[in-house]
């Protein structure tokens, strides 16, 4: 359901309303939306800058401030500033244990919890609450810019996130009061604001390098008929621009010879540093001091400082693509990610390595935050151009006879769509009808999840296979799949419906599909086995109820031989022998055939037709 908007300067209504995408950084966070002009666009509210670093403090007085508020307190009152909380999100203290120094906060270690917190004075947070807190902060400058209530965003999250990871910055979403319509992986937003990936036809292998500030990861993406598949990933989250920075500052101690001194204004030397090696983007020589202490560097050292370190991505890089059993030449685009990128080095050994130039237009920092624009433009439904780029990871059925699962909306479907199929009943006078639905790649319905079950009630009387029942499934561009189904000969109804998403980890989505694919040839296997058996049974069935209605018109011989072709079928059943089933039902056929077609009434012989659920 679409939530009405006011624009609260003018007080008119905003129909279509502001789905905002969000890159929550390590470092840095920013929110862009789709302006009036239709373009993406970061958000800049007055005087606050476009970028909010991801840091919370807590104050005595419990007050809070986030971004550069709190930035400033990172040097003043570093035990209650909480910075890089990315790192901890969904994360137990066993993950984080063995960085623990990193943080200058304290991170609790609290046996009953599988998830970690931070104590803060007295209080203690959860990494949900402070990530949380950010898109607060990021929400309400969404909304004093823009001067409308936001209540949706999409939100991005690197490519290498495990599902606890996603969900727990759902959370923080949810906490912060916005409804996440989707988490997107970086690297798919940062192709998405190329405008890689925005043509349906086209097929491309692109490769997205992200250099922020502490972390580094690379993926290989596979795009094709607009969905976005992440073959490999590969980084270092431990490695960025930071590095570059320390390693400056400790070339500076070296040639000041103060290997020794122990009072070093650490963190002034550390932001000089970081000022030379932005100045590189538009200067050769670096020539200031701190205090006494004279910080010079040239372009040529910092590149020979940092090589082994830019080094160490392009080896990332190349076992990013031999995880994705790539060459070089087989990828199409190349997509620089985070502000690091803009260090000419880096920009030079990326293109060398994958011999192309890349995509590096777009302002680094800002790139993910607007490709996640464009993706909750498409969310909102004002991008009819392009295609909806969400799909079903798992396909949705229905359970037919024997237990097979009947596939009515394939997995990769793109959504929204609508499928249907005709069904009819088994047994003569069946006046309900069991309707499963399940979720899942298995042949047999057992293997896979079970969404909801219910019963068409009321189907009139009929002789087998007579009813015609609809089934027709609906699943919306919101994941919610409505199952109908309908006899039509008597108008008899009942619908339902199910969120097949819901309580789903992508990891188990994933575990899924690799078992589907495990047990393929098994499955085909049992597949034809039951499908024989549930042949044979009709078939079964529908010779002895025509023997029995037909007695009085047939010949004794032919009652007899119906009937022992009919007992060899069904001991045939049990054998597990498809081909034998087949077999036996061939022979059935062909000796009836005669006298049925002499004989055989509509009713019957549409009994051994079609398909029947139970
Ligand atoms: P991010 O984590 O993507 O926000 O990237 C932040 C990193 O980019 C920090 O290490 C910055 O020092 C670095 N950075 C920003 N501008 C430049 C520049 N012009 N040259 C090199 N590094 C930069």
């Amino acid at each position: 359901m679409a939530t009405v908007s006011i624009n609260l300067t003018t007080g008119s209504i905003q129909k279509e309303e502001i789905i905002v995408g969000i890159d929550l950084g390590t470092t840095n966070s920013l929110v862009a939306f789709i302006n009036p002009d239709k373009n993406p666009q970061v958000i800049n509210d007055t005087g606050k800058g476009v970028l909010v670093p991801s840091i919370v403090h807590f104050g005595s007085n419990g007050e809070v401030s986030v971004g550069n508020e709190a930035r400033d307190f990172l040097i003043s009152d570093p035990q209650n500033t909480i910075f890089s909380v990315k790192r901890l999100l969904g994360r137990s203290y066993k993950d984080v244990a063995g960085y623990q120094n990193y943080f200058s906060y304290k991170i609790i270690d609290d046996d009953t919890e599988s998830l970690v917190k931070i104590k803060v004075g007295d209080a203690f947070y959860t990494p949900v609450e402070l990530s949380g807190l950010i898109l607060k902060e990021l929400k309400e400058r969404a909304e004093h810019a823009i001067k409308t209530p936001v209540n949706k965003a999409v939100i991005t999250v690197p490519a290498y996130f495990n599902d606890s990871q996603r969900q727990a910055t759902r959370d923080a979403g949810k906490l912060a009061g916005l409804d996440v319509l989707r988490i997107v992986n970086e690297p798919t937003a940062a192709s998405l604001a190329y405008g890689i990936g925005l043509n349906p036809e086209e097929t491309k292998t692109i490769a997205v390098y992200d250099l922020g500030g502490g972390t580094f990861d690379v993926s290989i993406l596979q795009i094709q008929n607009g969905i976005f598949e992440v073959l490999a990933t590969n980084g270092d989250t431990f490695l960025g621009g930071d590095d570059f920075d320390r390693l400056i500052v400790n070339y500076w101690i070296e040639k000041n010879n103060l290997q020794n001194q122990h009072d070093l204004p650490q963190q002034e030397l550390r932001l000089k540093a970081e000022e030379a090696k932005k100045s590189f983007s538009h200067q050769n020589l670096f020539n200031e001091k701190v205090g006494e202490i004279w910080c010079t560097i040239d372009l040529e050292t910092f590149e020979k400082l940092i090589l082994p370190k830019v080094q160490q991505t392009i080896d990332s890089c190349k076992n990013a693509l031999k995880d994705a059993g790539l060459t070089i030449n087989q990828i199409d685009e190349v997509v620089m990610v985070g502000g690091s990128t803009r260090t000419a080095l880096v920009k030079r050994m990326v293109a060398e390595f994958f011999n192309r130039p890349v995509h590096d237009d777009v302002n680094p920092d800002e790139v993910v935050a607007l490709g996640a624009a464009i993706q909750a433009d498409i969310l909102a439904g004002n991008r009819t151009d392009i295609l909806l780029l969400d799909v079903t990871p798992l396909s949705l059925g229905i359970e037919t006879m024997g237990g097979l699962m009947d596939v009515i909306i394939p997995r990769n479907a793109k959504i929204p769509t609508k499928a249907g199929r005709q069904y009819t009943t088994s047994i003569d006078g069946q006046v309900n009808m069991k309707i499963a639905v399940y979720q899942g790649e298995r042949d047999l319905v057992k293997e896979n999840r079970k969404l909801a079950e219910f019963d068409l009630k009321g189907i009139p009387s009929m002789p087998a296979g007579f009813p015609k029942v609809d089934i027709n499934f609906l699943l919306n561009a919101d994941g919610i799949l409505t199952i109908q189904a309908v006899e039509q000969r008597s108008g008899v109804k009942q619908q339902v419906e199910v969120k097949p998403a819901y309580g789903l980890t992508d990891a188990e989505v994933e575990q899924m599909l690799m078992d589907s694919i495990t047990h393929a040839k098994d499955d085909v296997q049992q597949r034809m086995l039951i499908e024989a058996r549930t042949e044979g049974e009709q078939m079964v069935y529908t010779a002895e109820r025509f023997v029995q209605k037909n007695v009085e018109y047939l010949a004794a011989t032919e009652i007899t031989d119906t009937l022992k072709l009919v007992a060899e079928l069904k001991e045939s059943l049990t054998s597990g022998d498809k081909d034998l089933i087949h077999k036996q039902i061939d022979t059935l056929n062909e000796f009836t055939k005669p006298f049925a077609e002499r004989l055989m009434d509509q009713a019957i012989g549409t009994a051994m037709k079609g398909k029947s659920i139970e």
